[in-house]
């Protein structure tokens, strides 16, 4: 199903190079935290995040942090970044999204979400219809739940990777 599908998948957020914002005409970038930014509850950046922000920001993107997990995760990572943030966002509703859109006053279009898990950050940020970028996850969670969805996660990236032709 489209609502599924990201527009684009890499990697990792730091091989993302500024031209495919560009390209499709991207002015905000809003970023989940957790196998996005670093591993799991992981209180440092990985490697390459910060340098990846500050050109970002530099080029004139609006960035800003919207993630599920709480705001005693979110918000000392977010300051370290020096980014606005929404915390227990609820992903895939919309309202953190919807939230962005309103505070840039930008068309969905105009906005890029970028996340490492299918059903919560691509499904979220397509049904509000803005461009969507999935990344692998840095460290695959435990617990069964993350199991399960990693899991359920296969077969929507084999039809991405039969559908677009990318390995
Ligand atoms: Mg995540």
């Amino acid at each position: 199903m489209a609502v599924f599908q990201p527009t684009e998948i890499f990697k990792h957020i730091t091989d993302i190079p500024l031209s495919f914002f560009v390209e499709h005409d991207i002015k905000a970038v809003i970023l989940d935290v957790d196998n996005t930014l670093t591993s799991h509850n992981n209180p440092v950046p990985a490697e390459g995040v910060l340098q990846w922000l500050k050109q970002l920001k530099n080029c004139g993107f609006e960035v800003a942090i919207l993630s599920n997990n709480s705001r005693k995760r979110v918000a000392p990572f977010a300051k370290k970044l020096g980014l606005d943030y929404v915390s227990r966002a609820c992903k895939p509703l919309t309202f953190g999204v919807t939230r962005a859109c309103k505070k840039y006053s930008l068309p969905p279009q105009q906005v890029a979400l970028i996340g490492d898990q299918i059903f919560t950050d691509i499904m979220g940020g397509n049904l509000k219809g803005v461009c969507t970028v999935l990344v692998e996850p840095y460290e695959l969670e435990q617990g069964w739940f993350f199991r399960l969805k990693r899991k359920l996660e296969k077969p929507v990236l084999r039809k991405y990777r039969r559908l677009s032709g990318k390995p």
